[in-house]
């Protein structure tokens, strides 16, 4: 094999094992930020949400936010770690213009919460992550560079730094590192993002928005041989989707698997994670914890949460994920494969509100794994983005058992939906869309069909049923298909019957 050129994924897997890790961190949604009383609204003029705590003004104090320790408390709770009954904040002191103390307040060898795991289902298989640590930190500001065709540092002329982010309560879940997974670690590797944002959500802590930065990931990746140590490891910063955790992995293992065959050795380094091209390229090399020169912070008292006050939040939880999912299953009647499928379409949520606005669980699971899943399909979009609303769906399959559309009047309303022409009632009067169910008006759909089919009508009479289908047509066609099959066959058979 030439050295040159990139393995195929199969060849890679089947030579070199791969060890993931993956460090998130989440922005939690307190109304004030971590050390002071600042709001913490996205999307504000830069620099109005500050103040001298934030902007690490000389003599300023830092607070620390109860709110915020006690949703870190219940992510660890959700995630079966331990909670430490005494720890303290450190400082980790770096030099970035976004960071207006030249440190952070982070925590370092005393996280507040250990060892726990996440279970992953994949394939219907459960995969257990261990989750190292779960600490509490303050986010950085944001710089912004200006004048460069990239918006990169390179080539700019100017930078601005917004401090409104600074101080903003930041989570980061540490996971330990997890070997042996083989072909499936970019796919579990996403897989476990996404349940973390579900378990996160659930708990209510936090939007986790990965779009709008407040769930962000850095993935670890290393490759080796069967039976050997551990690689070195590579850490791509920032990856801002659930299908860029999933690319990274893979494109890391296929571009190390590339060093390594050509004889080389892999740095260890971050590295930058490019959406549009999938591929990463390299960052900074990766201080090691010395360089941060890690020390308690001493302006802030240790925490030391009461164990009643941890077994309160404990026994609080909500129903996670999880075993929301479980019950669910079982309310509805469902297989492994028909849950998976719900799953793998991200319909859970969407299913769930239909049923909660009247439809069946049957009849739900139709529509959004049926015509909306295809539709989203072929518009490139997200299952909750493609136009209509649990509640629209739920509207339109009452009215179809009521009788008052057919499937495929439904799915005429259905298009008038989709195309933002409003709610299913308005579109199916604006449309004319209603069943034809006035008798007097079938009736005379009849008659005529059957004049014009003489031939065929004697066949029926003669109590050959079957011929009806053509009978049936000739109305479903005058009617424009508004009429209900079933119901003008029966009363074509009832016509004929002598
Ligand atoms: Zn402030």
């Amino acid at each position: 094999m030439s050295t040159n050129l990139l393995p195929t994924y199969d060849d890679v897997i089947s030579r070199y094992e791969p060890v993931i890790g993956l460090e998130t961190h989440v922005e939690l949604g307190t109304v004030t930020k971590m050390f002071c009383g600042c709001p913490t609204d996205f999307g504000g003029e830069p620099n109005t949400q500050v103040c001298p705590v934030c902007l690490g003004l000389p003599g300023s104090l830092p607070v620390a936010n109860r709110a915020a320790i006690e949703a870190t408390i219940r992510i660890g709770l959700a995630l079966n770690c331990s909670i430490a009954t005494w720890c303290r904040f450190a400082r980790k002191n770096y030099f970035y213009p976004d960071m207006p103390k030249n440190f952070q307040i982070s925590q370092y060898d005393e996280p507040l919460c250990t060892d726990g795991y996440l279970d992953v289902e994949i394939d219907g298989e459960t995969v257990r992550i261990g989750i190292e640590r779960v600490h509490l930190e303050e986010d950085t500001g944001k710089t912004l560079h200006v004048g460069g065709a990239t918006g990169r540092i390179h080539g700019a002329t100017e930078s601005l730094v917004d401090y409104n982010r600074a101080g903003i309560p930041l989570v980061e879940i540490v996971t330990k590192p997890v070997p042996g997974l083989g072909a499936k670690a970019p796919e579990i590797a996403k897989a476990y993002v996404a349940e973390l944002r579900d378990v996160i959500r659930t708990l209510g802590v936090s939007d986790v928005r990965m779009e709008q930065g407040s769930m962000r990931c850095d993935v670890n990746t290393s490759l080796n041989l069967p039976g050997a140590e551990w690689g070195t490891r590579t850490e791509t910063k920032n990856v801002n989707s659930l299908r860029s955790v999933e690319r990274s992995v893979r494109t890391e293992m296929l571009r190390q698997a590339m060093v390594l065959d050509s004889g080389g050795t892999i740095t260890q380094e971050t590295r930058h994670f490019h959406e549009d091209t999938g591929d990463t390229t390299s960052g900074r090399s990766k201080e090691t914890a010395t360089d941060y020169r890690y020390f308690p912070e001493p302006d802030l008292v240790p925490l030391a949460p009461e164990p009643a006050w941890v077994e309160r939040l404990k026994a609080a939880l909500p129903e996670l994920p999880s075993a929301h999912r479980a019950r669910l299953k079982t309310d509805w009647g469902l297989s492994d494969l028909d849950m998976q499928s719900i799953l793998n379409a991200g319909a859970v949520e969407l299913i769930e509100r239909t049923v909660a606005a009247g439809a069946s669980p049957e009849a739900a699971r139709k529509w959004w794994l049926g015509e909306l899943s295809r539709r989203a399909n072929a518009e490139g979009v997200e299952l909750e983005a493609v136009g209509a609303t649990p509640e629209q769906v739920a509207k339109l399959q009452v009215m179809v058992e009521s009788g008052k559309l057919t499937d495929k009047l439904a799915r005429q309303v259905l298009e008038g939906v989709l195309a933002g022409e409003g709610d299913p009632e308005q579109i199916m009067a604006a449309r004319g869309l209603e069943v034809v169910s006035d008798t007097g008006a079938l009736t005379a759909a009849i008659d005529e069909a059957i004049a014009a089919n003489p031939a065929v009508a004697e066949k029926i009479r003669g109590g050959n049923q079957a011929a009806a289908g053509v009978i049936i047509g000739a109305v479903m066609k005058t009617t424009k298909g508004q009429a209900d099959a079933k119901t003008v066959r029966e009363l074509v058979l009832a016509r004929l019957a002598g």
